[in-house]
């Protein structure tokens, strides 16, 4: 009996030359095609063995397979990386990529991907050059400071720091700064990975120079100062200010190695983040080392940026860990571009990231006003209202910063915000949006005008149910 139902799956070859399947074919390729279908017949096979439908026809159960076959590759498609509308006016959201990059930055790598360039290549001499030295060059500049470094991200910059100043020894650090990222960045567990071992003074909410002072001893490699990107001690707290505590590093003669985090390049306090502190302020303050994150507030790619005194600069360009974590030809020529964008002070227009934290309460309004109004023309059985809200920074950064915008709540009769959230995440591209108070709300301060007839069409799936 069983055997006889076997008998009406079809075979691999009379599938391979149906025209959906041969669809298929051409655009993921004949062997992942074939192998997929192998392992839906097996499939097949094992459920007819156990229960299956005595009638089914070869042409039914032909049906059956192509089905399963695009489902398998539809799932696949949705995982591959691309490109989604990010409403949900968070602006450096590391689920969705962080910072997006500026027109110059989006160029340089094509300009590089496309074709051979000069990444390790002298072209004044014709012989081999450094990678990643035009850059160097340009961040010093940026930042009038001796020399630079650049690896994969900022978790490998402090990696590289505390492994070039403190393998075998202490690094000092306050209790109130053993912080933890998010993906599993925790200060201790990277000091420990670092071969150093964690000196802690102080408490949770006050420590005090003299905390450090009395914690060095001849095993002490390094002070770390962390930057609490994502939370804040409030209320009894006390810590030395940088510039005490660089003072005590020189007169100690132990490096001062500061990981900001966020590297805030120009002061943010008129745009409402107040607490953010810059590079400059942390080099002139007299920080030994310091590393920032090359896609968060700075705007560019994932990147870590190391700047510094050129002795420790080179030590750390001599760790073969240097090698196993440096970065490739397109986050160079991102960060370049993105440097020099600094550089010709022209960041407000041209670095997203900070067009978006500069984007005022008005022109968001504004915009939300015209984008409702076309929507009203389109769109029957979704209402939008605007209401006043915030925006937040994000990327771990600047958690208290409140950034006022103009919100667009979206209510469809008879869906839920979890239901309304899920089908604008199932359209192409996918519309990420926020949940408030069980209401579903886009935040045009993260979406950019080209952006939105797409984000219009997404909600026209929402009218027609
Ligand atoms: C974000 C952050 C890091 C990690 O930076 P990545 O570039 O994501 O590796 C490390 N330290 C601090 C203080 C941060 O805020």
């Amino acid at each position: 009996m069983t055997q006889a139902r076997l008998r009406h799956i079809p075979s691999i070859d009379s599938l391979l030359r149906r025209e959906s399947i041969q669809a298929l074919i051409v655009s993921q390729g004949r062997a992942a095609v074939r192998d997929r279908l192998r392992e839906i017949l097996s499939d097949l096979r094992r459920e007819m063995n156990a229960t299956g439908p005595a009638g089914a026809t070869t042409s039914a159960i032909a049906l059956e397979i192509e089905e399963r076959l695009a489902s398998r590759f539809a799932g696949r498609s949705e995982a591959r990386i691309g490109r989604v509308i990010n409403a949900t006016g968070v602006i450096l959201h590391t689920n969705l990529g962080r910072a997006r990059l500026g027109r110059s930055a989006v160029e340089a790598i094509v300009g590089v991907a496309e074709s051979y360039c000069n990444l390790e290549y002298d072209l004044t001499n014709g012989e081999r050059g450094e990678r990643g030295g035009a850059l160097e060059a340009m961040l010093c500049e940026l930042f009038a400071c001796e020399a630079a470094a650049i690896v994969n991200n900022c978790a490998a910059a402090v990696l590289i720091c505390l492994n070039t100043c403190a393998e075998g020894g202490e690094v000092i650090a306050s209790r109130g700064e053993l912080i933890e990222i998010g993906g599993s960045f925790r200060i201790p567990d990277v000091i420990a990975k670092s071969g150093a071992r964690l000196r802690e003074v102080g408490t949770t909410n006050r420590t005090r120079l003299a905390d450090y002072d009395r914690a060095i001893t001849e095993n002490t490699r390094v002070i770390l100062r962390a930057h609490p990107s994502n939370y804040r001690i409030v209320g009894f707290t006390e810590s030395p200010s940088l510039t005490e505590l660089s003072a005590l590093a020189r007169e100690r003669r132990i490096p001062l190695f500061e990981d900001l985090g966020s590297g805030c390049l120009r002061d943010l306090s008129d745009c409402g983040v107040k607490d953010e502190p810059t590079i400059a302020h942390s080099l002139s303050a007299g920080v030994s080392l310091l590393a920032f994150s090359g896609d968060k507030l700075f705007g560019g790619p994932q990147a870590g940026i190391i700047l510094g005194g050129a002795v420790l600069i080179s030590q750390i360009k001599r760790n073969p860990l240097f090698r196993a974590l440096r970065v490739d030809k397109l986050t160079i020529a991102a960060l370049e571009a993105t440097v020099a964008c600094y550089s010709a002070g022209r960041e407000r227009l041209e670095i997203p990231t900070q067009v978006a934290l500069r984007l005022d309460k008005p022109s968001i309004d504004r915009r939300a006003r015209q984008f409702k109004r076309r929507a009203a023309r389109l769109l029957s059985g979704v209402q939008l209202t605007l209401i006043d809200g915030y925006s937040v920074v994000g990327g771990g950064s600047a958690p208290q910063a409140r950034l006022a915008t103009t919100l667009i709540r979206l209510a469809v009769d008879g869906m839920s915000a979890v239901a309304i959230e899920a089908r604008l995440r199932k359209c192409r591209p996918p519309v990420i949006g926020r949940i408030i108070d069980d209401q579903l709300v886009l935040d045009l301060r993260t979406v950019v005008e080209t952006e939105e007839s797409d984000l219009l069409r997404a909600m026209l799936s929402l009218a027609v149910g």
